[in-house]
């Protein structure tokens, strides 16, 4: 299997270069040069097997330079019942009307980040050994919150690397801050910053092209890398979850092999949608893939027009994780829907970083409109639809899931459609305790964050997860914050110690 770039289709790489270089030299992401197709016969044998078999069976597809004792130790180390609340690593609840709420968060930050970066770190070093053997990796990550805190668990004490986490000191919930500063490992560096996350952003990139930093780590024999969702080795383990959950629907007898199902995704830089259009163009049979969008509706409006366009308001909403305006994976999309035109994506690019837009052609506008279905909903939407769905079912969502089920609702309403529908799940409603303890009815009156989610436990009869009830005891080991430009500083003592 060999990896082209979405802007050098001639490009051809093996998925260790890919994973270790995460962008290609000219700009684009790594695309895999062939879709491989899982048989009727693959999928059957699925349904008897664990996650971690399935993964093995998913991920032997893509990186066909691993061998298989290395591809059993990545799977293996990663999804397993000491990272994961449960030993199905990804659990399925069944609500009314044919809806399955796919939850990705039962790792240890309780986000789906877990799903992809509890492996990274495996298969990065693995990348490396076979490319750039010998020299220390060094992660450097730029959060608005849940990626700093997975990725800082997934690389904690992993021999041959180490992680800096850098987040703007006002800009995270009060539980993701926790999370981050209390973080365990002798290879973890936590760094508040005093500005927003565009700055934390821009001051990585910064440092990821300044020579002088360059050089002063090759001569110690470090190599910089980023844990970021452009990244293949990111991308390949979501594809997973949704062949492995088909797999299930059939083995449990919700769906009848063959049936088609929709998949819904709360989506911000498109990678979680993506990898289920990677499974449904593997062989998965699916209806639609509904993209839900918070106030920040950039894709909505490109899915129904073929037009994006970044040059509007940021708004700041209760689901913080899909506050952006733009999504990068949507690159590898329009390369496939292409079928791998290189000029034009760099052609649309370029623009989109000239003048914050693009539009697409007719014939990708109408592949857009076929696979797709794309709806936003408001603050007050998602907060009422976390309402009803807890009042309704008992069950309770997090800010980011009910924009999903709401955008669902909106989608049946207009279609009618009844085909059963996948909803991803992307976080633990504790994640996002206050806005959630809001939406079921309850009185803010407090500052203390585990107060307040003590009484979300009570009033709702669910149960914080482990991970987050063990930070309110952890030593706070990552305290002050730096002045923007005194990023590379933080990196470098932090390295050189
Ligand atoms: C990252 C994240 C998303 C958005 O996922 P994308 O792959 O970037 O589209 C949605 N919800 C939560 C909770 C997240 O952490």
């Amino acid at each position: 299997m060999d990896y082209a770039s979405t802007r050098n289709s001639s490009l051809k790489a093996d998925s260790a270069h890919a994973i270790v270089k995460g962008l290609s030299d000219e700009g684009g992401l790594y695309v895999p040069k062939e879709i491989p197709k899982l048989s009727e016969k693959e999928i059957l044998s699925l349904c008897d097997m664990s996650y971690v078999d399935r993964a093995y069976a998913v991920f032997s597809k893509y990186l066909t330079d691993f061998s298989d004792k290395e591809l059993r130790h990545c799977v293996e180390s990663a999804y397993n019942d000491k990272n994961f609340d449960t030993e199905n690593i990804a659990e399925i609840t069944k609500l009314s009307g044919g809806r399955y709420v796919l939850e990705l968060w039962h790792g240890p930050t309780c986000a789906f980040k877990d799903m992809a970066l509890q492996i990274l770190p495996y298969l990065l070093t693995t990348s490396a050994k076979k490319t750039v053997d010998g020299k220390h990796i060094s992660i450097l990550v730029a959060t608005s919150g849940d990626t700093g805190k997975a990725a800082l668990e997934g690389f904690k004490d992993v021999d041959g690397t180490s992680i800096c986490v850098f987040y703007p000191e006002d800009g995270v919930s009060p539980m993701q801050k926790r999370q981050m500063t209390t973080q365990s490992g002798n290879n973890v560096n936590v760094c508040a910053v005093k500005g927003n996350f565009d700055d934390c952003q821009n001051g990585v990139k910064a440092i990821f092209t300044d020579n002088d930093i360059a050089e002063q780590l090759a001569a110690n024999n470090i190599l910089l890398s980023s844990a970021n969702s452009i990244n293949w080795g990111r991308l390949a383990p979501q594809i997973v979850y949704y062949v492995s959950t088909y797999a299930q629907l059939v083995k449990d007898k919700e769906i009848t092999f063959g049936e088609k199902v929709n998949i819904v995704v709360p989506t911000g830089n498109f990678g979680n949608i993506l990898a289920a259009y990677y499974a449904m163009l593997m062989g998965i049979p699916v209806n639609r893939l509904i993209c839900a969008s918070n106030s920040n509706n950039v894709l909505t409006d490109f899915i129904n027009t073929g037009v994006y366009d970044r040059n509007r308001k940021f708004y700041t909403t209760v689901s913080p994780s899909m506050d952006i305006l733009i999504s990068s994976n949507l690159e590898r999309l329009l390369y496939h829907l292409t079928d791998g035109n290189d000029k034009l994506i760099s052609d649309w690019f370029g623009k989109l970083k000239e003048s914050g837009r693009y539009e697409v052609n007719d014939d990708v506008k109408k592949k857009l409109g076929e696979l797709f279905f794309a709806g936003w909903c408001s603050d007050e939407q998602t907060k009422a639809q976390i309402h009803d769905t807890f009042k309704n079912e008992h069950y309770l969502l997090d800010t980011h899931t009910a924009v999903a089920v709401k955008v669902y609702e909106d989608y049946k309403a207009k279609t009618g459609d009844t085909t059963k529908t996948i909803i991803a799940s992307t976080a633990n409603p504790y994640k996002f305790g206050r806005a959630v303890y809001e939406a079921v009815g309850g009185k803010i009156d407090t500052d203390d964050e585990f107060e307040l989610i003590a009484k979300l436990e009570k009033e709702t009869g669910t149960k914080i997860p482990e991970p987050l009830a063990a930070t309110r005891n952890k030593e706070v080991r990552f305290k002050g914050s730096v002045e923007k430009q005194d990023m590379p500083r933080a990196v470098l003592d932090f390295l050189k110690s």
